[in-house]
């Protein structure tokens, strides 16, 4: 074995790094949360009924089989004159190498009123499961922010529990980084449909027990209240340890923090000004990380980020770039199909239940444009 290697956080950036270090390293896994890791983008199955048992990683005796020891108490502490780590529990553990890999927490802000239950955020497996509970006996629910997460949140419960869930978002439309206000528009219209009323170009200032009130003096019925508003990398211990923080922890390009013994990852990182707050981000940076540690001298270059995506049973594409130049191939009640272009090139396309146009649109970025490219396959 070369060394110990110390890994704060079990979510996908952990394991990932843990498990790709295990045959050469003796690695300790720092777990924060009453659980084994488990698939944090699929929590909201835990609203709808399953276990967080069912959305682990990987069983117990994977980690045995691997080498790999996990420690069930959150670290408290790094002590990084003694190359050491000192846990909630008393535990200490030493390391030649450390990687801080805490993820992130919901945003959540206070709003005026008397409301002082039934506000949630959904970030763990104990917040889907009190989310869960509070909904046993509501009927309504309304989400703050119409981002991914929150529209997903929103139609999860619609579907599941059958009651009127509202999406309040900010922006003039939902999804404004990944569709364009059509598209969106389109989206907006098909998730009424499922039971989700979004509330647009409007903000949330006050709440009581069952009631929202909006920017606009509409109020929204409100039983259950959740913010879904973004998402803080969790910094504190490295900012404790005076490792260099913006946003998240500042690393290079190799991922490695001020501290060139320790690496930081997933969305707890900040690397070039960029926060990530992506599984796909998460997963490459454990493995690139872990790479780095074994000799790899090649930089971290993070994967194009194009949103595929499932709203409420809407299949939801957005690849590349959007511009002015929009040519909307095909447009029905329920799906289109747009094209961005610059100059007459291709830089993007946005796709509302137009998915097997996927190949060749991203086939067409870069190309001049020509409708008769997606003519057969709508
Ligand atoms: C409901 C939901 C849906 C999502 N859907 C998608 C999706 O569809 N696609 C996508 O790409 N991304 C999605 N994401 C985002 C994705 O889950 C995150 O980008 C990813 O989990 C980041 O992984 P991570 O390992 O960096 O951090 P995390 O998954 O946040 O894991 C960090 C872990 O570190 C632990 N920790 C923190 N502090 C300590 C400490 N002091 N000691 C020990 N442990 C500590 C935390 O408890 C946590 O378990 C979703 C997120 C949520 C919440």
């Amino acid at each position: 074995m070369n060394g110990k290697i110390v890994v704060i956080g079990g979510g996908i950036a952990g394991v990932q790094a843990a498990a790709s270090l295990a045959d050469k390293w003796e690695v300790s896994l720092v777990l924060g949360e009453d659980y084994l890791p488990y698939y944090r983008m699929r929590i909201e199955e835990i609203i709808s009924g399953s276990s967080p048992e069912s959305l682990y990683m990987h069983p117990a005796v994977w980690y045995e089989e691997k080498g790999i020891k996990l420690y069930r108490s959150p670290a408290s502490s790094i002590d990084r004159e003694n190359h050491s780590v000192a846990l909630e529990d008393g535990t200490k553990l030493q390391y030649d190498k450390l990687i801080i890999a805490t993820g992130s927490s919901a945003v959540v802000f206070p709003l005026e009123g008397e409301r002082s239950k039934a506000v949630f955020s959904l970030r763990t497996a104990d917040d889907a499961i009190a989310i869960k509970n509070a909904l046993s006996d509501s009927s309504t629910m309304a989400v703050i922010g119409g981002g991914l997460l929150g529209l997903e949140l929103a139609c999860s419960v619609a579907e599941h529990f059958h009651i009127p869930v509202s999406v309040i978002e900010s922006s003039e439309y939902i999804l404004p980084r990944q569709l364009d206000r059509a598209s969106s528009m389109l989206l907006q219209g098909s998730l009424k449909k499922r039971g989700v009323e979004v509330h647009a170009a409007v903000s949330a200032v006050r709440a009581d027990c069952h009631t929202l009130y909006l920017s606009d003096g509409t109020a929204v019925p409100a039983d259950v209240l959740c913010f879904s508003v973004g998402v803080r990398p969790a910094v504190s211990l490295a900012a404790s340890a005076f490792l260099e923080v913006g946003k998240g922890i500042l690393v290079d390009d190799h991922l490695r923090s001020s501290d060139p013994d320790i690496y930081a990852i997933g969305d707890a990182a900040e690397m070039d000004g960029r926060l990530f707050g992506l599984a796909l981000h998460a997963r490459e940076m454990g493995s690139k990380a872990a790479a780095i540690i074994n000799g790899d001298d090649s930089p971290y270059v993070p994967s194009d980020s194009s949103a595929i995506l499932k709203v409420g049973g809407i299949d939801v594409v957005s690849l590349g770039q959007m511009t002015d130049d929009a040519a909307v191939v095909f447009d029905s009640d329920s799906s289109r199909f747009t094209v961005f272009c610059e100059n007459g090139i291709v830089k993007g396309a946005v796709m509302i239940n137009s998915k097997q146009l996927m190949a060749s649109a991203r086939k067409a970025i870069g190309s001049p444009f020509d409708a008769a490219m997606f003519k057969e396959k709508r």
